[in-house]
């Protein structure tokens, strides 16, 4: 194993050589918390792939009108849209500003998402519900939006074999326990079921929904655990893959769920993690 690591001196940043395919054309997303990280590069993705998309931001303006700088380059229209996905009101309107702007809706990937950690005896009500009115709260709010406007729409054959697909970005933490996270884990592991419960119920109407789960991304969500050399070497023993992943890689695989592609694919997670759901403890046989 030694050998084959120095011999094939291991990449840390992917750059795959993939075209890109505009298998989303026609179609419109929103994707939420879209001003940096993930979000912001899936976006990027939906909107490369030829949809028009919403952009989501919660407070800072600027990284969304990064994300549409990058889509309008390739020819796709792009939003801005300040809203709390945790606020009913503030998603009702952003859905209605996605009808105004776009007539119709096909996508929506509830990306956004926050982490206020404490030890369990130290959690306040505050973290607790923060933690769970972002990352689940605003999954289901945006959710029910989502199915409403799918149901009204239908299917068009022409733009798509599905009326429409959520894809929530859940994380590995979704099975993985987390200690000192414990409102994170638990937010994950109900969008999990979030998920699934509502990928059987709207099955029937064409309607898809999956959830993405990553492993360690390079973003700022977890900028601790790959800042320095120390913290980067702590975090491979979790990753039998042996490097972090990229934003973009996250947002490759949204376009491939949110695509026609997948269309037999509902209620699934899928997991953009190098390995890190594979027990690496037993990596070298336990
Ligand atoms: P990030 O902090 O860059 O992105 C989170 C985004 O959510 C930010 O743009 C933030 O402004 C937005 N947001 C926060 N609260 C919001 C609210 N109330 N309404 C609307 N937007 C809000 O971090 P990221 O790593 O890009 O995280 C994106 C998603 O990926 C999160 O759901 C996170 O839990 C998940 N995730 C990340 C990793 C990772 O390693 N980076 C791993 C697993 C899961």
């Amino acid at each position: 194993m030694k050998d084959y690591y120095q011999k094939n001196k291991l990449p840390e940043a992917v750059q795959p050589n993939c075209p890109i395919v505009q298998s989303l054309k026609g179609q419109k997303a929103i994707v939420t918390g879209a001003s940096s990280g993930i979000g912001k590069e899936i976006a990027i993705a939906i909107g490369k792939a030829g949809a028009d998309v919403i952009i989501n931001y919660a407070s800072s303006i600027k990284g969304a009108e990064e994300a549409v700088k990058e889509i309008e380059k390739c020819g796709g229209k792009a939003f801005p849209f300040k809203a709390d996905v945790s606020n009913e009101e503030e998603v009702v309107a952003m859905f209605e500003e996605a009808k105004k702007q776009f007539g119709s809706l096909d996508i929506l990937v509830n990306n956004a998402g926050l982490q206020k950690d404490a030890p369990f005896d130290e959690m306040t009500i505050e973290q607790w519900d923060r933690v769970i009115n972002v990352n689940l709260r605003g999954q289901f709010l945006c959710s029910r939006e989502a199915v409403k406007e799918f149901k009204n729409k239908g299917i068009n054959p022409n733009i798509s074999c599905a009326a429409g697909k959520i894809i929530c970005v859940s994380s590995v933490h979704d099975v993985i326990p987390w200690a000192g996270h414990v409102n994170y884990a638990a937010s994950k592991g109900g969008v999990s079921l979030l998920m699934k419960s509502v990928a059987q119920e709207v099955a029937p109407l064409r309607i898809r929904v999956n959830a993405i789960a990553p492993g360690a991304i390079r973003t700022p969500i977890n900028h601790e655990a790959w800042a320095t050399e120390e913290a980067y070497s702590d975090l491979m023993k979790l990753i039998p893959y042996k490097r972090i992943g990229e934003p973009e890689e996250i947002g490759r695989a949204a376009v491939w769920l949110a695509s026609d592609d997948s269309d037999y694919i509902t209620g699934t997670t899928l997991y953009v993690d190098g390995g890190m759901t594979l027990y690496p403890g037993f990596e070298t046989g336990g």
